[in-house]
């Protein structure tokens, strides 16, 4: 059984023990309504508390349940039995409560947080909002402004901000919690008996307090729905009776539930579950990681070193020189010192990191690292010399890596000995904050490798996604095209402007050409000179002109826009202007405006083509993998699922008859045999 009932001293102990997280499955609902009815039907009983075995109080639902439709009985009124039973309870709560498990706790008439605790509801991370009271009686104990807070945001609050609150009624030690808690039970038991939070009312804030609240809202949601429902659901509730709302609430969850945004957001997060241990890796052990080697410190090479510290990793850092290694260093302290500066470190902590961290010209310190990641210049016949030396002073258990964007690995190692030692290991900038990780093997590398690839990425936060060699491997690889199609949209009759606001509507973080300019112009026709120079083709007529012109973006005051003090300018540069009209006169094509939607079709639906593409080859293991690298590397809408989800979602055939339409226009290649496949 999930729930048991003991018995002691009038108190009525009722324990969920549901490894691993005490989610609320069918089996633990059940219990807890017959737990209310053991408790009501013992007239020992004074009162009852609530605890979890294990290491946490009630997570929130269960996953194994998250695709099936709600089974009975349902958590609200399980919740309502709490609440209405004849003993009141007392919930004790330690590790999570989240989502369902809060909403359980807030059918207590007492609520008490163990220190270290984390309460909240992140419903609205998988596109649906609590379904069984959060929005309704949250605000009833904490008042609407910490409830908008907290049931929108999906954050959760520590134990200690939550007493601040109100949304507990103490915090007691992690060191005999039961024996506190019963002790606070007996003495809340002297005092008069809490109102039910279901016979409480809110005090409704003024039309002013909503307007606010939904424009933060709507602002931080970038395009998702459920924070938005949250909201609606929370000023509805602070209007109306309780059960008026509770049927409201459970009316958008359950719709919600069964919205496209929900549908992607489960896929993404089964799809981050699964990511960190791929199945070909069962069984394998991954070799030991204790000190980590970076050769480089430029932009990659000092973002990998300080994700390697803050993974716990001593590092040595070898640069070129004296004068590129004191640079790494100043590199590698200047994140830190950001870090600091932003409240997120503190000096301590930095000068602990900075104790691990070692930078010089000689390769001899790296003989004791098990793991060494190559981030020099992006140069065949540097990085082969690199690793030609690391092959020298590296016993030939060490893993080396490469953090290469655009070469070939295989090419970079060639002839190297011990080629099963060797992998690239695909960081993205800035490496100590993005989270993916490709991981791409060659042809040679050994299964222990690859699996520490997987567990460097556990280690350091990172989402690992398996990557095999093309130009580009997924991300890369599909942004070009992504860069081609904005480019087709401008010769068939875009603006920059009209391309970004489309694309910043879907709910990319930014548009194609105002993230150019953040990055810099040069650095894309630094890689479409070099896949000419390998005689393949690179399409990028006008943005080929404003590099010549010197217009490399934000850096130079100008590229895709103007910009002053730091802001772009509105409007057309006449540059600009002027290099799409040189670039249709050499690419001739059919002009036209487009409605946003059109342009998002023009630009996503060859990426679904592409991301296709790259699954057939098996660049890719799945579509999901493609899907966690945009979203972690590349901006892509969370809610959105990636760009092949969303292709599911709307309908692989339409997206084939769709891009067959854009075919026709010169605005896009054939689908293919994947995506057919897939329709
Ligand atoms: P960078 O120019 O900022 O840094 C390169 C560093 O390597 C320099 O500090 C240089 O002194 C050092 N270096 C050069 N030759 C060396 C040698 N023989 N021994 C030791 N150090 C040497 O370049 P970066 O942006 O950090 O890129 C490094 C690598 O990472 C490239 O392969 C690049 O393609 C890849 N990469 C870059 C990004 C990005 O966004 N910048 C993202 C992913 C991968």
């Amino acid at each position: 059984m999930s729930v048991s009932v003991e018995v002691a001293g009038g108190i009525a102990q009722v324990v969920i023990d549901n490894p691993p997280v005490n989610a609320l499955s069918r089996d633990v609902r059940a219990g807890l309504i017959e737990a209310v009815r053991t408790a009501d039907a013992d007239p020992a009983v004074r009162a009852v508390l609530l605890r979890c075995a294990g290491r946490t109080f009630v997570a929130g639902a269960d996953v194994k349940e998250f695709d099936l439709p709600p089974m009975e009985p349902h958590l609200p009124d399980v919740i309502a039995a709490v609440e209405g039973a004849g003993k009141p309870w007392l919930a004790l709560i330690h590790g999570n409560a989240l989502g369902g498990g809060m909403e359980l706790a807030l059918g207590c008439r007492w609520r008490l947080a163990v220190a270290g605790a984390k309460l909240g509801f992140p419903e609205v991370n998988l596109g649906i909002i609590p379904g069984a009271g959060g929005t309704v009686r949250t605000p009833r104990l904490t008042g609407i402004e910490a409830a908008v807070e907290l049931v929108t945001s999906g954050k959760p609050v520590t134990a200690a901000r939550a007493a601040e609150i109100g949304l507990v009624d103490a915090v007691v030690d992690a060191e005999d919690a039961v024996a506190a808690a019963l002790a606070w039970l007996a003495a809340a038991l002297a005092r008069p008996l809490p109102v039910a939070l279901s016979a409480r009312s809110v005090e409704a804030p003024d039309a002013a307090f909503w307007a606010a609240a939904e424009a933060r809202v709507r602002k931080a949601a970038r395009g998702a729905a459920a924070p938005g429902e949250a909201l609606a659901s929370l000023r509805h509730a602070a209007g109306a009776g309780f059960a008026e709302a509770m049927a409201f609430e459970r009316e958008t969850f359950l719709r919600l539930r069964a919205s496209d945004e929900a549908a992607a957001l489960r896929h993404v997060f089964h799809a981050e579950r699964a990511a960190p241990r791929p199945a070909e890796l069962n069984g394998i052990t991954p070799r030991p990681l204790t000190r980590v080697g970076v050769i480089g410190g430029g932009t990659m090479g000092a973002g990998i070193a300080v994700a390697m510290l803050n993974a716990g990793l001593p590092v040595r850092m070898v640069e070129r020189d004296a004068e590129a290694a004191a640079r790494g260093l100043g590199n590698v302290e200047k994140i830190y010192r950001e870090t600091v500066a932003r409240g997120r470190m503190s000096e301590a902590a930095m000068a602990a990191r900075l104790a691990d961290f070692s930078v010089g010209e000689s390769y001899e310190v790296l003989g004791d690292c098990d793991l060494v990641i190559e981030g020099v210049f992006e140069d065949l016949e540097v990085k082969r010399a690199v690793f030609a030396r690391l092959a020298e002073v590296c016993g030939p258990e060490t893993v080396l890596a490469t953090n290469t964007s655009y070469l070939d690995p295989e090419a970079i190692y060639a002839g190297l000995p011990h080629p099963e030692r060797f992998l690239g290991l695909h960081f993205f900038s800035p490496a100590h904050v993005m989270k993916l990780l490709e991981i791409v093997p060659t042809g040679a590398t050994a299964p222990d490798v690859l699996a520490t690839g997987f567990a460097l990425a556990r280690l350091a936060g990172k989402m690992p996604v398996r990557a095999g060699i093309c130009d580009g491997f997924i991300g890369n690889r599909i942004l070009k095209l992504m860069r081609v199609q904005a480019e087709r949209l401008l010769l068939a009759g875009s603006t920059p402007a009209e391309v970004d606001a489309a694309m910043r509507g879907f709910g990319m973080a930014m548009g194609p050409f105002e993230a150019q300019d953040l990055s810099g112009l040069d650095i894309a026709a630094y890689q479409r000179q070099a896949a000419r120079a390998r005689g393949q083709e690179s399409f990028a007529p006008v943005g080929d002109l404003l590099v010549a012109a010197g217009r490399l973006g934000r850096k130079t005051g100008g590229g895709w826009y103007d910009y002053e003090d730091g802001k772009a300018q509105p409007g057309l540069p006449l540059a600009v202007g002027a290099s799409i009209e040189a670039a249709r006169a050499q690419v001739p094509a059919k002009t036209r405006a487009r409605s946003a939607e059109e342009i998002v079709d023009a630009i996503l639906l060859p990426m679904i083509n592409e991301a296709a593409q790259i699954v057939g080859e098996g660049i890719a293991s799945s579509g999901a993998d493609v899907d966690l690298v945009k979203i972690h590397g590349y901006g892509f809408p969370r809610h959105r699922g990636g760009p092949v989800c969303y292709g599911r979602s709307i309908g692989f055939a339409t997206v084939v008859a769709r891009l067959e339409a854009l075919q026709a226009e010169g605005l896009a290649e054939a689908p293919c045999a994947e995506l057919r496949a897939w329709a």
